[in-house]
This record gives structure tokens, C-alpha cells and sequence, in this order.
């Protein structure tokens, strides 16, 4: 991955940020985008360039907005020099039943989590086949592949996320461009700490045995995965030896979707 040029979307936070210290760590050149306040965006910017001796470079982008996506991708060629890597891990969640389910939530969950990852990949693919090398990674989720109840939003917008993986792939296939999704059971980040919360206060527990509790529901591991496991994957699909792998949605969730 070494002199390699990545986009990492919802790198400010969790499993984007693991992803891009990943890239950074292995040689490439990285740019950050998401939400957060600017002083801490900053710092981690500054120390992943100071620490791997990289380029790294941070644009603000609502990616629920199209022309705000298409501004992201202008700047982030203009700072790489062209986007090698592109991961589509920005995400949200909300839960609730379907009939009580905000229809703006739903909106958000879809732009955010779905939309914006065809207009990334739609933006980058040219200067990929134009360099004959490229490779997409979509983080999915265990929620791509099964659904769960109360998370309509959710469980569409991952199917189609690697939906869109597999039509991408095929349609680069023999480009030197490689499309795939990786679909993490549950990570300990923000995203689930916060059903951890209300998981805890609905039932009256701890913290730590909602998070048990939550984990033992879906995952027979009964252990997070973490945010540098999935930097590594992500960053084995970018590598030589993956070159083979397209159109795939690759569990990595504990064995909950072997049940
Ligand atoms: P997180 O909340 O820590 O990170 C989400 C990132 O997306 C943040 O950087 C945030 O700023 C950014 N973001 C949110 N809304 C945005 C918007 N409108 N425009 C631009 N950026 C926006 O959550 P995470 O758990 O690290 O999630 C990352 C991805 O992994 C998501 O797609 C999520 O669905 C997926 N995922 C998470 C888990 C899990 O258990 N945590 C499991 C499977 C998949």
C-alpha cells in the first residue's frame, strides 16, 4: 500500500479513523473527512501525517448532500493527486419499528449510509481506469446480509450497500479495480455505545451488562470486534494478494450470520 492515495469517509471517529491510521501506517497518503470539533480533527490529522511521515489532509463534507460529495472528491484528488483507495464507511443508525419511524431518519440513514457511497464511486472511478488501478471497499455491516427488527433504515441501506459492491465489481472486473464490502458484526464505537446506553437504562442495568447482553444476542463470539481488526482487512483488500477478490461482502462478525 505503500505511495498509495486513500479517501476514507467518517474517518474523524471509530472504525474510519482505525481504517485510516491503518493506511497511514502502511505508507499511504490519507484524507480525512466527518464530523467533529475542528481542534481534535486537527490534532489527529497532524499526528497520523508527524507519526508515518505521510501526507494526510482533512475536508469537511455533510455526505448526505450531493454537492457536498462532489466537493469532497475534488478536493481529495486535487490533495493525492488522484484517489487510489476509496472505503465508504460513513454511517447512522437509528432504531425504531417501522411504523413509528421518522420518514427524515429514514432519508439521513439512506444518503448517508447508502447515497453518498454511489456518488464517491462514481467520482472516483475515472481517474481508477485511468490508472488501470483502484480499489473500493464499502464497510457494510452484519446488517447487509440479515436483518434485525427496528432497524428499517438501517438493514436497506446496508443491503444495498453491497448491492451497489457487487454491481461496481462487476462492472470494473478485468479494470484492475476492485469493489468489495466487508460486514462487521458489532465494534465498540460510538454507534453502539449509544443502543449500549439504551439498552442499559430501558433494563435497568449496567453499562458493561448491556453490552453483554447486546453482543450475546447476535454475536456467538461473545467478543467485540475491534476497529483495527477491520483496518486490517480493509487494508488486505487493498494489497496485491486481494487483487482476485471482487464483488465479495466478507463476514467479520463473531459467527453471527453463520446462524
Ligand atoms: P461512528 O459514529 O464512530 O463513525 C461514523 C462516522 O461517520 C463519523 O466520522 C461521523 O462524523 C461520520 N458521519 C456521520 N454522518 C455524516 C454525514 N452526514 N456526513 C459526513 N460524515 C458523517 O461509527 P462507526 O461504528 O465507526 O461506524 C462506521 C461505519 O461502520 C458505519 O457505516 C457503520 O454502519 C459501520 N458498522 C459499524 C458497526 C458497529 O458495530 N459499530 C458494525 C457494522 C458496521
Amino acid at each position: 500500500m505503500s505511495r498509495k492515495s486513500a479517501l476514507v469517509t467518517g474517518s474523524t471517529s471509530g472504525i474510519g479513523l482505525a481504517i485510516a491510521s491503518t493506511f497511514a501506517a502502511r505508507g499511504s497518503s490519507v484524507v480525512l473527512t466527518g464530523f467533529g470539533d475542528p481542534a481534535e480533527i486537527e490534532e489527529t490529522r497532524r499526528s497520523l501525517a508527524e507519526t508515518y511521515g505521510v501526507q494526510v489532509g482533512y475536508f469537511d463534507a455533510d455526505l448526505q448532500r450531493p454537492e457536498q460529495v462532489q466537493a469532497l472528491v475534488t478536493s481529495a484528488e486535487a490533495f493525492l493527486g488522484g484517489v487510489d483507495i476509496l472505503v465508504n464507511n460513513a454511517g447512522i443508525q437509528f432504531t425504531a419499528p417501522i411504523e413509528e419511524f421518522p420518514p427524515d431518519r429514514w432519508d439521513a440513514i439512506i444518503g448517508i449510509n447508502l447515497s453518498a457511497a454511489f456518488h464517491t464511486t462514481r467520482l472516483v472511478l475515472g481517474g481508477m481506469r485511468a490508472r488501470q488501478w483502484g480499489r473500493i471497499v464499502n464497510i457494510a455491516s452484519a446488517h447487509g446480509l440479515v436483518a434485525s427488527p427496528n432497524k428499517a433504515g438501517y438493514v436497506a441501506a446496508k443491503h444495498g450497500l453491497v448491492g451497489l459492491t457487487k454491481v461496481v465489481a462487476l462492472e470494473t472486473a478485468g479494470s484492475g479495480v476492485t469493489c468489495n464490502a466487508i460486514c462487521p458484526g458489532w465494534v465498540r464505537t460510538e454507534l453502539v455505545e449509544k443502543q449500549i446506553r439504551t439498552r442499559a437504562a430501558r433494563e435497568g442495568i449496567a453499562l458493561e451488562q448491556a453490552a453483554l447482553g447486546l453482543l450475546l444476542e447476535k454475536q456467538p463470539s461473545g467478543a467485540f470486534v475491534t476497529p483495527e481488526q477491520v483496518g486490517a482487512i480493509a487494508s488486505f483488500l487493498c494489497s496485491d494478494d486481494a487483487a482476485q477478490i471482487t464483488g465479495a461482502a466478507l463476514s467479520m462478525d463473531g459467527g453471527w450470520t453463520a446462524q
